[in-house]
Protein backbone atom coordinates (compact mmCIF):
# COMPACT_ATOMS: atom_id res chain seq x y z
CA UNK A 1 0.00 0.00 0.00
CA UNK A 2 0.84 3.31 -1.09
CA UNK A 3 1.58 5.45 2.61
CA UNK A 4 2.59 9.07 2.95
CA UNK A 5 4.80 10.16 6.22
CA UNK A 6 4.61 14.08 6.41
CA UNK A 7 7.09 15.81 8.98
CA UNK A 8 7.34 18.82 10.26
CA UNK A 9 9.41 21.38 12.66
CA UNK A 10 11.70 18.93 15.00
CA UNK A 11 14.34 22.03 14.45
CA UNK A 12 15.02 24.65 16.20
CA UNK A 13 17.59 27.63 16.13
CA UNK A 14 20.25 25.50 18.38
CA UNK A 15 20.13 22.44 16.08
CA UNK A 16 18.30 20.00 14.82
CA UNK A 17 16.80 19.58 11.15
CA UNK A 18 13.75 18.27 10.00
CA UNK A 19 15.75 16.85 6.71
CA UNK A 20 17.94 14.57 8.89
CA UNK A 21 15.09 12.82 10.67
CA UNK A 22 13.34 12.31 7.58
CA UNK A 23 17.22 11.07 6.03
CA UNK A 24 17.03 8.49 9.57
CA UNK A 25 13.70 7.44 8.64
CA UNK A 26 13.91 6.71 5.15
CA UNK A 27 16.90 4.56 6.32
CA UNK A 28 14.50 2.51 8.73
CA UNK A 29 11.87 2.24 5.91
CA UNK A 30 14.39 0.97 3.22
CA UNK A 31 15.20 -1.81 5.81
CA UNK A 32 11.20 -2.59 6.55
CA UNK A 33 11.28 -3.05 2.65
CA UNK A 34 10.25 0.22 1.52
CA UNK A 35 9.54 1.04 -2.21
CA UNK A 36 10.02 4.77 -2.63
CA UNK A 37 7.43 6.07 -5.30
CA UNK A 38 9.29 9.43 -5.54
CA UNK A 39 12.15 11.64 -4.09
CA UNK A 40 11.55 12.73 -0.54
CA UNK A 41 9.61 15.86 -1.39
CA UNK A 42 11.35 18.93 1.05
CA UNK A 43 8.52 21.81 1.05
CA UNK A 44 9.46 25.20 2.16
CA UNK A 45 6.42 26.79 4.09
CA UNK A 46 5.70 30.72 4.21
CA UNK A 47 8.73 32.06 4.86
CA UNK A 48 7.23 34.84 6.68
CA UNK A 49 5.35 33.33 9.35
CA UNK A 50 6.21 34.01 12.94
CA UNK A 51 6.47 30.81 13.91
CA UNK A 52 8.90 29.20 12.35
CA UNK A 53 11.84 27.63 13.74
CA UNK A 54 14.73 28.19 11.03
CA UNK A 55 14.10 27.75 7.55
CA UNK A 56 10.40 26.82 7.64
CA UNK A 57 10.81 23.52 5.79
CA UNK A 58 8.67 20.14 6.23
CA UNK A 59 9.50 16.81 4.25
CA UNK A 60 7.62 13.82 3.37
CA UNK A 61 8.40 10.54 2.31
CA UNK A 62 6.03 8.60 -0.15
CA UNK A 63 6.55 4.60 -0.65
CA UNK A 64 4.73 1.54 -1.10
CA UNK A 65 5.17 -0.80 2.13
CA UNK A 66 3.27 -4.07 2.97
CA UNK A 67 0.45 -3.60 5.45
CA UNK A 68 1.75 -5.54 8.00
CA UNK A 69 4.90 -3.31 8.44
CA UNK A 70 2.43 -0.34 8.61
CA UNK A 71 2.58 0.17 12.48
CA UNK A 72 6.81 -0.16 12.32
CA UNK A 73 6.92 2.24 10.14
CA UNK A 74 4.46 4.75 12.35
CA UNK A 75 6.67 3.57 15.65
CA UNK A 76 9.72 4.33 13.62
CA UNK A 77 9.00 8.18 13.12
CA UNK A 78 7.78 8.70 16.80
CA UNK A 79 10.77 7.15 18.26
CA UNK A 80 12.79 9.44 15.65
CA UNK A 81 11.21 12.44 16.44
CA UNK A 82 11.38 11.98 20.63
CA UNK A 83 15.25 11.31 19.88
CA UNK A 84 16.23 14.34 17.57
CA UNK A 85 13.68 16.71 18.14
CA UNK A 86 14.91 20.09 19.54
CA UNK A 87 11.99 20.35 22.48
CA UNK A 88 13.90 22.42 24.96
CA UNK A 89 13.03 25.34 22.27
CA UNK A 90 9.31 27.06 22.40
CA UNK A 91 9.24 27.47 18.82
CA UNK A 92 9.42 23.95 18.13
CA UNK A 93 6.30 21.59 18.00
CA UNK A 94 6.97 18.47 16.20
CA UNK A 95 4.00 17.28 14.09
CA UNK A 96 3.79 14.29 11.79
CA UNK A 97 0.98 13.25 9.73
CA UNK A 98 0.19 9.68 8.02
CA UNK A 99 -1.69 8.94 5.12
CA UNK A 100 -2.84 6.17 2.50
CA UNK A 101 -3.43 6.16 -0.78
CA UNK A 102 -3.50 8.83 -3.56
CA UNK A 103 -3.01 12.32 -1.96
CA UNK A 104 -6.39 13.98 -1.48
CA UNK A 105 -7.57 17.57 -3.55
CA UNK A 106 -8.09 18.94 -0.16
CA UNK A 107 -4.79 17.87 0.94
CA UNK A 108 -3.08 19.71 -1.98
CA UNK A 109 -5.18 22.95 -1.86
CA UNK A 110 -3.96 22.65 2.32
CA UNK A 111 -0.29 22.37 0.60
CA UNK A 112 -0.55 25.70 -1.32
CA UNK A 113 -2.27 27.65 1.10
CA UNK A 114 0.55 26.41 3.52
CA UNK A 115 3.33 28.31 1.20
CA UNK A 116 1.53 31.39 0.57
CA UNK A 117 -0.61 32.22 3.67
CA UNK A 118 -0.39 31.90 7.26
CA UNK A 119 -2.80 29.08 8.05
CA UNK A 120 -4.88 27.67 11.12
CA UNK A 121 -4.30 24.32 12.92
CA UNK A 122 -8.05 23.52 13.28
CA UNK A 123 -8.51 24.00 9.31
CA UNK A 124 -5.54 20.98 9.35
CA UNK A 125 -6.86 19.22 11.88
CA UNK A 126 -10.44 19.30 10.10
CA UNK A 127 -8.59 17.72 6.90
CA UNK A 128 -7.09 14.80 8.38
CA UNK A 129 -9.96 13.82 9.84
CA UNK A 130 -12.14 14.29 7.18
CA UNK A 131 -9.47 12.19 4.92
CA UNK A 132 -8.89 10.03 7.13
CA UNK A 133 -5.36 10.53 8.16
CA UNK A 134 -3.47 10.12 11.20
CA UNK A 135 -1.22 12.65 12.89
CA UNK A 136 0.69 12.75 15.79
CA UNK A 137 1.50 16.34 17.09
CA UNK A 138 4.21 17.40 20.36
CA UNK A 139 3.76 20.06 22.80
CA UNK A 140 1.58 22.52 21.16
CA UNK A 141 0.84 20.76 17.59
CA UNK A 142 1.63 23.39 15.62
CA UNK A 143 3.96 21.21 13.37
CA UNK A 144 0.86 19.30 12.43
CA UNK A 145 0.51 21.97 10.09
CA UNK A 146 3.38 21.91 7.98
CA UNK A 147 3.24 17.89 7.94
CA UNK A 148 -0.11 17.88 6.33
CA UNK A 149 1.07 20.39 4.01
CA UNK A 150 4.28 18.24 2.87
CA UNK A 151 1.96 15.40 2.51
CA UNK A 152 -0.56 17.26 -0.06
CA UNK A 153 2.95 19.57 -1.35
CA UNK A 154 3.02 16.75 -4.90
CA UNK A 155 4.95 19.42 -6.36
CA UNK A 156 3.21 19.03 -9.79
CA UNK A 157 4.63 22.26 -10.95
CA UNK A 158 7.41 23.38 -11.14
CA UNK A 159 10.49 22.01 -8.74
CA UNK A 160 13.76 21.75 -8.06
CA UNK A 161 16.45 18.81 -6.60
CA UNK A 162 18.67 19.21 -3.59
CA UNK A 163 21.52 16.62 -2.28
CA UNK A 164 21.84 17.26 1.34
CA UNK A 165 24.16 15.59 3.12
CA UNK A 166 24.99 15.08 6.65
CA UNK A 167 27.63 15.37 9.23
CA UNK A 168 28.91 12.75 11.40
CA UNK A 169 27.03 13.51 14.78
CA UNK A 170 30.91 14.14 16.35
CA UNK A 171 31.26 16.73 14.26
CA UNK A 172 27.81 18.79 14.75
CA UNK A 173 28.79 22.86 16.09
CA UNK A 174 32.28 22.65 14.59
CA UNK A 175 33.04 24.86 11.53
CA UNK A 176 32.48 22.93 8.65
CA UNK A 177 35.35 22.54 6.58
CA UNK A 178 35.39 21.69 2.92
CA UNK A 179 37.58 22.17 -0.06
CA UNK A 180 36.40 25.77 -1.46
CA UNK A 181 38.30 25.81 -4.84
CA UNK A 182 36.14 22.19 -5.48
CA UNK A 183 33.01 24.01 -5.21
CA UNK A 184 33.94 26.81 -7.60
CA UNK A 185 35.08 23.90 -9.67
CA UNK A 186 31.58 22.40 -9.33
CA UNK A 187 29.70 25.59 -10.15
CA UNK A 188 31.74 25.74 -13.18
CA UNK A 189 30.97 22.33 -14.54
CA UNK A 190 27.25 22.47 -13.25
CA UNK A 191 26.00 26.20 -13.29
CA UNK A 192 23.74 25.44 -16.09
CA UNK A 193 22.05 23.15 -13.82
CA UNK A 194 22.74 23.63 -10.41
CA UNK A 195 21.84 27.01 -8.72
CA UNK A 196 23.37 29.63 -5.59
CA UNK A 197 26.45 27.42 -5.32
CA UNK A 198 28.95 30.74 -5.52
CA UNK A 199 28.16 34.44 -4.37
CA UNK A 200 29.13 37.28 -6.41
CA UNK A 201 32.47 36.76 -5.40
CA UNK A 202 33.02 33.31 -6.07
CA UNK A 203 32.41 32.05 -1.95
CA UNK A 204 30.67 29.18 -1.56
CA UNK A 205 27.43 29.17 -0.75
CA UNK A 206 26.22 25.47 -0.60
CA UNK A 207 27.09 25.59 3.53
CA UNK A 208 25.19 26.63 6.17
CA UNK A 209 26.87 28.41 9.00
CA UNK A 210 24.67 27.00 12.13
CA UNK A 211 25.11 24.18 14.84
CA UNK A 212 22.37 21.62 12.18
CA UNK A 213 23.73 18.27 11.14
CA UNK A 214 23.51 19.66 7.53
CA UNK A 215 27.62 19.33 5.85
CA UNK A 216 26.31 21.10 2.32
CA UNK A 217 23.72 20.99 -0.20
CA UNK A 218 23.61 21.02 -3.57
CA UNK A 219 20.53 22.73 -5.64
CA UNK A 220 19.59 22.03 -9.22
CA UNK A 221 17.18 20.92 -11.94
CA UNK A 222 17.71 17.23 -11.59
CA UNK A 223 18.41 14.46 -9.29
CA UNK A 224 21.17 13.66 -12.05
CA UNK A 225 23.03 17.22 -11.87
CA UNK A 226 22.80 17.52 -8.01
CA UNK A 227 24.52 13.65 -7.70
CA UNK A 228 26.93 14.83 -10.20
CA UNK A 229 27.77 17.49 -8.05
CA UNK A 230 28.24 15.63 -4.90
CA UNK A 231 31.15 13.92 -6.81
CA UNK A 232 32.69 17.01 -7.54
CA UNK A 233 32.63 18.72 -4.24
CA UNK A 234 35.10 18.01 -1.91
CA UNK A 235 34.18 17.98 1.85
CA UNK A 236 37.32 17.78 4.01
CA UNK A 237 35.22 16.30 7.10
CA UNK A 238 33.57 13.30 6.93
CA UNK A 239 30.05 12.62 5.43
CA UNK A 240 27.62 10.19 7.26
CA UNK A 241 24.64 9.57 4.99
CA UNK A 242 22.92 11.94 2.09
CA UNK A 243 20.00 12.20 0.80
CA UNK A 244 18.01 13.90 -2.92
CA UNK A 245 14.98 15.84 -2.05
CA UNK A 246 12.46 17.26 -4.47
CA UNK A 247 11.49 20.55 -3.94
CA UNK A 248 9.77 23.97 -4.32
CA UNK A 249 12.92 25.85 -3.43
CA UNK A 250 13.74 28.41 -6.11
CA UNK A 251 10.56 28.56 -7.61
CA UNK A 252 8.62 31.33 -6.34
CA UNK A 253 6.10 29.23 -5.36
CA UNK A 254 4.68 31.29 -2.09
CA UNK A 255 4.43 34.28 -4.69
CA UNK A 256 0.66 34.49 -6.43
CA UNK A 257 -0.61 36.68 -8.33
CA UNK A 258 -0.71 40.78 -7.39
CA UNK A 259 -2.44 41.74 -4.43
CA UNK A 260 -3.90 45.28 -4.23
CA UNK A 261 -2.19 47.60 -1.74
CA UNK A 262 -5.51 47.77 0.19
CA UNK A 263 -5.85 44.04 0.63
CA UNK A 264 -2.41 43.40 2.22
CA UNK A 265 -2.06 41.22 5.31
CA UNK A 266 0.39 41.00 7.61
CA UNK A 267 2.73 38.16 7.56
CA UNK A 268 1.47 37.07 3.64
CA UNK A 269 4.21 36.92 1.10
CA UNK A 270 2.91 39.41 -1.52
CA UNK A 271 3.48 41.25 -5.34
CA UNK A 272 2.51 44.37 -5.64
CA UNK A 273 2.38 46.03 -8.60
CA UNK A 274 2.35 49.90 -8.30
CA UNK A 275 3.88 53.17 -8.91
CA UNK A 276 6.55 54.98 -6.66
CA UNK A 277 5.31 57.73 -4.79
CA UNK A 278 8.23 59.14 -3.60
CA UNK A 279 12.16 59.64 -3.65
CA UNK A 280 14.00 56.52 -2.05
CA UNK A 281 15.72 57.33 1.10
CA UNK A 282 18.95 55.70 2.87
CA UNK A 283 18.23 55.05 6.78
CA UNK A 284 20.61 54.34 9.17
CA UNK A 285 21.94 50.71 8.95
CA UNK A 286 22.00 50.74 4.98
CA UNK A 287 18.48 50.06 4.37
CA UNK A 288 16.60 51.57 1.62
CA UNK A 289 13.21 52.34 1.98
CA UNK A 290 10.75 54.13 -0.45
CA UNK A 291 6.76 54.67 -0.90
CA UNK A 292 4.94 53.07 -3.63
CA UNK A 293 1.03 53.80 -4.89
CA UNK A 294 -1.95 52.07 -6.19
CA UNK A 295 -5.63 53.59 -6.51
CA UNK A 296 -6.09 51.24 -3.28
CA UNK A 297 -3.61 52.85 -1.27
CA UNK A 298 -0.12 53.25 -0.13
CA UNK A 299 2.79 51.78 1.02
CA UNK A 300 6.58 51.81 2.13
CA UNK A 301 8.98 49.32 0.68
CA UNK A 302 12.13 48.48 2.26
CA UNK A 303 15.33 46.70 0.45
CA UNK A 304 17.35 46.00 3.25
CA UNK A 305 21.02 45.75 4.10
CA UNK A 306 21.79 42.13 3.33
CA UNK A 307 20.16 42.71 -0.02
CA UNK A 308 23.50 44.14 -0.86
CA UNK A 309 23.25 45.50 -4.91
CA UNK A 310 19.59 45.47 -4.83
CA UNK A 311 19.74 48.70 -2.57
CA UNK A 312 21.56 50.40 -5.61
CA UNK A 313 18.51 49.45 -8.03
CA UNK A 314 16.35 51.14 -5.42
CA UNK A 315 18.10 53.93 -4.54
CA UNK A 316 17.82 54.70 -8.48
CA UNK A 317 14.44 54.69 -8.99
CA UNK A 318 12.07 58.27 -8.92
CA UNK A 319 8.25 59.08 -8.55
CA UNK A 320 6.16 57.63 -11.23
CA UNK A 321 8.11 54.65 -12.15
CA UNK A 322 6.19 51.43 -12.30
CA UNK A 323 7.42 48.46 -10.12
CA UNK A 324 6.36 44.53 -9.27
CA UNK A 325 7.76 44.09 -5.68
CA UNK A 326 7.90 40.66 -4.76
CA UNK A 327 8.00 40.73 -0.45
CA UNK A 328 7.28 39.09 2.63
CA UNK A 329 4.14 41.71 4.31
CA UNK A 330 5.68 43.22 7.56
CA UNK A 331 3.95 44.71 10.73
CA UNK A 332 5.85 47.39 11.73
CA UNK A 333 5.17 50.66 13.77
CA UNK A 334 3.25 53.05 12.00
CA UNK A 335 2.03 50.42 9.70
CA UNK A 336 2.62 47.74 7.16
CA UNK A 337 5.85 47.53 5.19
CA UNK A 338 6.71 45.24 2.08
CA UNK A 339 10.29 43.43 2.95
CA UNK A 340 11.49 43.07 -0.81
CA UNK A 341 12.65 39.85 -2.34
CA UNK A 342 12.77 40.77 -5.71
CA UNK A 343 12.23 43.90 -7.96
CA UNK A 344 10.65 44.22 -11.17
CA UNK A 345 11.14 47.74 -12.63
CA UNK A 346 8.18 46.86 -15.20
CA UNK A 347 8.64 51.18 -16.42
CA UNK A 348 10.88 53.84 -16.10
CA UNK A 349 9.44 57.92 -15.46
CA UNK A 350 11.77 60.02 -17.28
CA UNK A 351 13.93 61.86 -14.87
CA UNK A 352 13.38 65.69 -15.99
CA UNK A 353 14.20 68.52 -14.19
CA UNK A 354 13.76 72.58 -14.82
CA UNK A 355 17.52 73.58 -15.51
CA UNK A 356 17.77 77.98 -15.64
CA UNK A 357 19.55 79.17 -19.02
CA UNK A 358 23.02 80.78 -19.37
CA UNK A 359 23.08 84.47 -19.43
CA UNK A 360 22.12 85.83 -23.22
CA UNK A 361 24.26 88.69 -22.96
CA UNK A 362 27.79 87.23 -21.17
CA UNK A 363 27.05 83.19 -21.19
CA UNK A 364 27.40 83.07 -17.27
CA UNK A 365 25.03 81.58 -14.92
CA UNK A 366 21.47 82.73 -14.02
CA UNK A 367 19.26 82.50 -11.12
CA UNK A 368 15.79 83.11 -10.04
CA UNK A 369 15.08 86.79 -8.03
CA UNK A 370 12.25 85.04 -6.36
CA UNK A 371 8.70 83.63 -6.91
CA UNK A 372 7.28 85.36 -10.15
CA UNK A 373 10.16 87.90 -10.31
CA UNK A 374 12.20 86.24 -13.48
CA UNK A 375 15.83 85.20 -13.49
CA UNK A 376 19.28 87.48 -13.05
CA UNK A 377 22.30 86.61 -14.57
CA UNK A 378 24.89 86.23 -11.52
CA UNK A 379 27.91 87.14 -13.57
CA UNK A 380 26.81 90.45 -15.15
CA UNK A 381 23.40 91.12 -13.59
CA UNK A 382 21.74 91.33 -16.96
CA UNK A 383 17.36 90.80 -16.55
CA UNK A 384 15.64 90.09 -19.26
CA UNK A 385 12.76 87.52 -20.56
CA UNK A 386 14.96 84.12 -20.43
CA UNK A 387 13.10 80.74 -20.42
CA UNK A 388 14.01 77.79 -18.22
CA UNK A 389 14.30 74.60 -20.03
CA UNK A 390 13.37 71.01 -19.29
CA UNK A 391 16.32 68.46 -18.87
CA UNK A 392 16.30 65.04 -19.09
CA UNK A 393 18.89 63.39 -17.27
CA UNK A 394 19.72 59.56 -18.48
CA UNK A 395 18.34 56.77 -15.55
CA UNK A 396 20.88 54.94 -14.02
CA UNK A 397 18.82 51.48 -13.50
CA UNK A 398 17.46 49.95 -16.05
CA UNK A 399 13.88 48.08 -16.66
CA UNK A 400 13.64 44.06 -15.85
CA UNK A 401 14.09 42.12 -12.72
CA UNK A 402 16.39 42.73 -10.26
CA UNK A 403 17.65 40.10 -7.09
CA UNK A 404 19.28 40.89 -3.89
CA UNK A 405 23.11 39.81 -3.51
CA UNK A 406 22.66 35.69 -3.78
CA UNK A 407 23.64 35.30 0.02
CA UNK A 408 20.13 36.63 0.55
CA UNK A 409 18.09 34.64 -1.23
CA UNK A 410 15.02 33.04 0.50
CA UNK A 411 15.00 29.18 0.34
CA UNK A 412 11.57 29.68 -2.28
CA UNK A 413 13.16 32.71 -4.31
CA UNK A 414 13.65 31.55 -8.21
CA UNK A 415 16.76 33.02 -9.36
CA UNK A 416 17.41 34.64 -12.55
CA UNK A 417 19.22 31.68 -14.11
CA UNK A 418 15.89 29.27 -13.61
CA UNK A 419 13.54 31.74 -15.55
CA UNK A 420 12.93 30.13 -18.48
CA UNK A 421 13.38 26.67 -16.47
CA UNK A 422 10.61 25.67 -15.18
CA UNK A 423 9.44 22.27 -15.22
CA UNK A 424 6.23 20.45 -15.00
CA UNK A 425 6.52 17.27 -12.97
CA UNK A 426 5.96 13.77 -14.65
CA UNK A 427 6.12 10.32 -12.68
CA UNK A 428 9.00 8.75 -13.79
CA UNK A 429 11.49 5.62 -12.44
CA UNK A 430 13.61 7.65 -9.69
CA UNK A 431 17.14 8.25 -10.61
CA UNK A 432 19.60 6.24 -8.62
CA UNK A 433 21.09 6.63 -6.22
CA UNK A 434 18.59 9.09 -4.51
CA UNK A 435 20.64 8.06 -0.81
CA UNK A 436 23.64 6.52 0.51
CA UNK A 437 26.56 6.78 3.37
CA UNK A 438 29.85 7.79 3.83
CA UNK A 439 31.94 10.13 1.94
CA UNK A 440 34.52 12.45 2.47
CA UNK A 441 38.20 12.67 3.37
CA UNK A 442 37.58 9.37 5.91
CA UNK A 443 35.12 6.62 4.48
CA UNK A 444 33.55 4.89 7.61
CA UNK A 445 33.41 0.98 7.49
CA UNK A 446 31.94 -0.43 5.75
CA UNK A 447 33.54 1.62 3.16
CA UNK A 448 31.04 4.54 1.12
CA UNK A 449 28.40 2.70 -0.14
CA UNK A 450 25.29 4.03 -2.60
CA UNK A 451 21.63 1.97 -2.62
ZN1 LIG B 1 25.47 87.68 -17.92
Amino acid sequence: MLLHIGLDDTDSPEGGCTTYVAALLAERLLAMGAEFTDYPTLLRLNPNTPWKTRGNASVCLRFNLDESRQGDAKRAVIDLVDSYGEFLCENTNPGAVFHVGEVPREAKEFSDRTVKQIVRLEDAEAIIDGCGMGAVGWKNRRGIIGALAAVGGALEGDHTYELLTYRSPEYWGEARKMDEESVREMDRVLGGVTFNNVDERGRPLIAPHGPDPVLYGVRGESAEAVYTASTIVRPLEPVERWMIYRSNQGTDAHLGPPVSIGDLRPYNPAVVEATVAGTPRTITGGHVIFRVADPSGEVDCAAYEPTGSLREVARGLIPGDRVRVHSGVRELEGGLTLNIEKLEVLGLAEDVELRNPRCPACGGPTESMGAGQGLRCKRCGHRGPMERTLQTRPRAIKVGVHLPDRDAHRHLTKPLERYGREQTYRPSPMFSPWIGWGGGPVPRSPSSSVL
